[in-house]
């Protein structure tokens, strides 16, 4: 079937992409606008819950209006909070993620996010300015932490009704509890941030498990349609493009590295002119800086401070090497 936009808010479309099977999508504003989704089949799943609780709100309307009661489940494909922080409108669900999840889940995260809404903008920091502007127009104000109730090893099967619902996990990759959610008759595919635009790797190790997990993806699930965790509905091509994206650093970044090259120096040596349609492309210095800061033995990899005035320097490099994007 076509995709087709049920309902659109302010803040949230929502577009069945296949016979009751929803997606809903923010605009891609910032890093954390994100995604979720909604499968109206017997006790009926959610696909993450927002960062914010007007987006959850929003979800949670329409989940009641098309399902008419509780949904059984929700399930967190991973632990950063643009994509949990409205779970407790969901608090009567049984809430799911991958068992490496707590490895990683940091509960009093929002107040982070909290304390960057009210200063960040004033700080005259560059990093802590940056991170305010992607937030721009989210609420992190009334978020009470509710976390996952069960999780799974490798795999999970749920049963809606006559639908057959995977929960698969193929990582590391963007953490090391990223879950994906797979409908393998319908061939949907939500792939929370396993697959976005604007991707930034945490780890060269997830790295180079993202590039095996995409190429599984690719070739062993072939998915029709992907709900991605930021961003527009997509589908396997973008899947081979990300692949081919992370390989591509991965292969640039063992030819070029050595103890003297500066991670800006490396990341401009990596070919980008066919990501450059991407959000921020030049995010891609952080990967780089990440791999060249394990590699050295180096702290500081997510010292926002650090990396924003280079992807700064990075943009303009590109808006040089391949003209003027703006
Ligand atoms: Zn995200």
């Amino acid at each position: 079937m076509e995709n087709r936009c049920i309902k659109r808010s302010g803040k949230v479309d929502f577009v069945e992409v296949a016979d009751n099977i929803f997606a809903a999508l923010t605009t891609y504003y910032g890093l954390s606008w994100a995604n979720a989704g909604f499968i109206n089949k017997g006790k009926g799943l959610v696909v993450d819950t927002f960062a914010d609780l007007s987006q959850a709100q929003e979800l949670k309307d329409f989940v009641t209006k098309t399902h008419r009661k509780t949904p059984g489940y929700v399930v967190n494909t991973h632990p950063d909070m643009d994509h949990l922080n409205g779970n407790q409108l969901f608090i009567d669900s049984d809430i799911i993620a991958h068992q490496n999840f707590y490895d990683e889940y940091d509960a009093g995260r929002f107040k982070y996010w909290q304390m960057v809404q009210k200063t960040g903008k004033q700080s005259g920091k560059p990093g802590l300015m940056f991170l305010a502007e992607n937030i721009e127009g989210l609420d992190f104000a009334g978020i009470i932490p509710v976390s996952p109730n069960i999780t799974f090893d490798k795999n999970m099967v749920i049963r809606l009704d006559d639908m057959r619902v995977e929960l698969k996990n193929i990582g590391p990759a963007h953490t090391k509890s990223d879950a994906l959610v797979w409908l393998p008759v319908e061939k949907v595919l939500f792939a929370g941030d396993v697959l976005f635009e604007g991707v930034v790797g945490w780890s060269e190790e997830g790295v180079k498990g993202w590039v095996g997990a995409l190429d599984y993806i690719y070739k062993e699930m072939k998915p029709n349609v992907v709900v991605p965790g930021h961003g527009r509905i997509c589908d396997a091509k973008f899947v081979a493009e990300m692949r081919d994206y992370f390989q591509n650093i991965i292969d640039t970044v063992d030819k070029y590295y050595d103890e003297d090259i500066t991670a800006l120096e490396l990341a401009k040596k990596i070919d980008v002119r066919d990501y450059l349609h991407w959000f921020q492309p030049e995010r891609l210095f952080v990967t780089v800086s990440t791999i060249v800061k394990e590699r050295r033995g180096q702290t500081g990899i997510k010292d926002w401070e650090y990396l924003v005035p280079n992807m700064a320097k990075l943009k303009s490099h590109y808006d040089k090497a391949y003209g003027s994007r703006s």
